[in-house]
């Protein structure tokens, strides 16, 4: 059976990945959303088992400890991490899975897993980041600051990822991620099974 692809979106905070995320998901609804645990605390209009699955450290400790998660990752002060059951469910029946994950989360499912995709979305420039922040409203001057930082440090890890949008326009991003993954799933190396049946 032809194998599900892993398509991992990550970028730092700011860049517009969780808008791009949900738009490509809703385009492409045979695509499963993998949903994390995190210890944070629900913001206003996440709902349990939708935007994440929602612990106490204690609890996170646990699965940990089960060995239930594929990557696990701190992000600002709180754990972040995916369910291995629900991935591996996915992949079984040959779907596709697309994480919404930082960039030590896409590291350990890159190591784990060869029919994964990676895509960084970045702004065009590290000023409209700094705009995209402020903007929100939701951030201190310290946060802000940590947060730009940490931009520029995943930036220079750049060759993990196979894909860079630069989103200067949402909608142009979108598509670019969504022809990403319709070009990945034409790849030689994500059809061998079935070329193999059409040779018998
Ligand atoms: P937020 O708290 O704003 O929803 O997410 C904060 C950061 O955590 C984002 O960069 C997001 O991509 C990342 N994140 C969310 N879920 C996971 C996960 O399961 N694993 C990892 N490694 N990072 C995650």
């Amino acid at each position: 059976m032809k194998q599900g692809l892993l398509i991992i979106i990550s970028g730092p905070s700011g860049a517009g990945k969780g808008t791009i995320y949900n738009a490509v998901l809703e385009r492409m609804p045979n695509i499963k959303k993998s949903i994390s645990v995190t210890t944070r605390s629900p913001r206003p209009h996440e709902q349990e088992g939708v935007h994440y699955y929602f612990k106490t450290v204690e609890q996170y400790q646990q699965m940990i400890a089960d060995g239930e998660f594929l990557e696990t990752a701190s992000v600002y002060s709180n754990h972040y991490g995916t369910p291995k059951a629900a991935v591996y469910e996915t992949l079984k029946k040959g779907n596709d899975v697309m994480f919404e994950i930082d960039i030590n989360g896409a590291r350990q499912i890159k190591k784990k897993y060869a029919n994964c995709v990676s895509i960084y979305i970045m702004t065009p420039t590290f000023e409209i980041l700094e705009q995209r922040l402020r903007d929100r409203n939701t951030e201190t001057e310290d946060s802000i600051k940590r947060r730009l930082g940490s931009a520029k440090s995943e930036l220079s890890q750049y060759s993990l990822f196979d894909y860079i949008v630069f989103n200067d326009d949402v909608e142009t991003s979108v598509k670019k991620v969504i022809n990403i993954i319709e070009a990945e799933k034409c790849r030689i190396k994500n059809n061998e099974s079935q070329i193999q049946e059409l040779l018998k």
